[in-house]
């Protein structure tokens, strides 16, 4: 990819970029490992050209299809949580890739990962920027990523961008040992929740965090 495209000027220069690392800092982030990944990702490149000089406002923006590219606090949040309660990040999956943005920090901090999408057209623009960013350790699926992506598993991580009403178990079994599910869950109020599953067993552990607002997870397909 052209190389001022990538760098951005004016509202998307790393100079912007810089200042929501520090708004990130102030907010409690602390994984030096997870800021530096998300200075150095081009969010603006994962927005419509009219949106991507507010890239690098702490905020959710629309992607179309009534979908969101999550705000940059959030996906540092999600990402800390992984990089510290999993034991190993070989192989990890994604549920939600919808713009691609969380997926493309989630690859440059593990082995392998998987991403699922619902929204076909999401998931082809998705697709293609990860592979002009370069990230070649990306398997992506269209499908309803509430059941996983059994044939990939099990995973050390997964990482949820939409919310279920309940922990769907599907994910939970798909689970390696001492893996860890991050994922919104509720319906009138969503909580971002942690699961891990005990070393060698059927038995989970679940964590219920701060209060979080995410899009629905929907069952089907949208071509
Ligand atoms: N992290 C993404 C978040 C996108 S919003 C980003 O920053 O761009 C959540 C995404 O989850 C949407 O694209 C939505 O289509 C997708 N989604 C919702 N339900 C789903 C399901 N059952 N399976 C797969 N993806 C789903």
């Amino acid at each position: 990819m052209d190389r001022l495209r990538r760098e951005g000027l004016g509202m998307t220069s790393q100079r912007t970029r810089n200042r929501l690392i520090q708004r990130l800092r102030d907010e409690g982030i602390s994984n030096e490992e997870v800021l530096d990944v998300m200075a150095s990702t081009p969010r603006h490149l994962f927005l419509d050209e009219a949106l991507a000089i507010r890239a690098y406002e702490d905020t959710a923006l629309p992607i179309g299809y009534g979908q969101t590219i999550s705000q940059p606090y959030i996906v540092a949040r999600m990402t800390e949580i992984l990089l510290s309660r999993a034991k190993s990040l070989h192989r990890v999956l994604e549920v939600g890739t919808g713009s691609g943005y969380q997926t493309a920090i989630l690859a440059r901090l593990v082995d392998h990962l998987y991403s699922v999408e619902r929204i076909e057209p999401l998931l082809d623009q998705a697709r293609r920027l990860l592979r002009e960013l370069e990230h070649r350790n990306v398997e992506f699926k269209l499908s309803n990523g509430g059941f996983g992506w059994p044939e990939k598993g099990p995973f050390d991580a997964i990482l949820a961008a939409a919310a279920p009403a309940s922990i769907p178990d599907e994910l939970k079994q798909q689970l390696a040992p001492d893996g860890v599910l991050v994922i919104p869950v509720g319906s009138e109020r969503q909580f971002l929740t942690i699961v891990t599953r005990r070393e060698d067993s059927d038995q989970f552990d679940v964590e219920k965090l701060e209060a979080v607002r995410f899009v629905p997870l929907l069952s089907g397909v949208v071509r």
